[in-house]
């Protein structure tokens, strides 16, 4: 990896990564022309001197919720097991991808998976991250019922990380669905109550309880223009900000 150019405001950062952002818009699976170009851009902004954990999403794959609708015969916390796992499925993708490109990388799982990934603790994830290496964590918290926006607050706060990005396939949290509704409005910051009244689409609702007792900042940026998590780590102002109350009128 090139030598860091020490230009980001943020010491940690957790990444959070939608399995979507693996697959071509409006497909299922993994197309590693996709995988290698979000890496890229993820090696690019390690670049800048920030330490980054990538928290992966399955949803390319699978979400436990799609099994969950009528009467049928898996349970739904196994369907949610199901979903965890394919989160491990992206993780080697994104490992091997990231790699290719020079980075040092490290694979972590929520759940056991011995010869497949390093289980995680979070001294030896902080360790890693301190040596420069890019920490994918997968199998989100290890539990059901919850999604990996949740295990992405979840990591960012245990790690201390400075912020949680969320990397969407729209400029930030609009109003209405903008692929929908041609009148959306974009948000350039917002605080967390704000989200919870409004119902806004940011993140799961456990996950933006999580960030918002603890005050961590999250930015919801479009990781579909190329250079944008770039962007996002050098602090440019893109996408939407959600933050406390207070510091907004502060
Ligand atoms: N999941 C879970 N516990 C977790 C994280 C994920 O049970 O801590 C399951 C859940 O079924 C979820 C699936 O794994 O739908 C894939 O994760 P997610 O939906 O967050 O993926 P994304 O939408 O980010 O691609």
């Amino acid at each position: 990896m090139a030598a860091s150019t020490g230009s980001s405001p943020y010491n940690r950062i957790i990444l959070k990564l939608s399995g979507e952002s693996f697959a071509p818009s409006g497909q299922r699976g993994i197309s590693m022309t996709e995988v290698v170009d979000i890496a890229s851009q993820t090696v690019r902004a390690a670049q800048q001197g920030v330490e980054i954990g990538i928290v992966i999403g399955g949803g390319n794959i699978l979400r436990g919720a799609q099994f969950t609708a009528g009467a049928n015969s898996i349970q739904e916390a196994t369907a949610h097991y199901m979903g965890m796992l394919a989160t491990v499925i992206n993780g080697l993708a994104l490992q091997d991808a990231l790699e290719s490109l020079g980075a040092a990388t490290r694979l972590m799982t929520a759940i056991k998976m011995d010869g497949v990934a390093e289980p995680f603790i979070r001294r030896r994830a902080k360790r890693h991250l301190e040596k420069g290496r890019i920490v994918i964590f997968a199998a989100g918290t290890g539990a059901p019922f919850v999604t990996t926006d949740t295990a992405a607050a979840q990591k960012a706060l245990e790690l201390e990380c400075d912020i949680l990005m969320k990397a969407t396939r729209v400029d930030g949290v609009y109003s209405d669905d903008p692929e929908t509704n041609p009148n959306a409005v974009l948000y350039e910051e917002l605080t967390y109550q704000q989200v919870r009244e409004q119902e806004l689409r940011v993140m799961d609702s456990t996950a933006i309880a999580h960030c918002m007792e603890h005050d961590l900042p999250i930015l919801v940026f479009n990781y579909r223009r190329d250079g944008n998590i770039e962007r996002a780590v050098r602090g440019e102002p893109i996408g939407t900000r959600v933050i406390s109350r207070s510091a907004t009128t502060a």
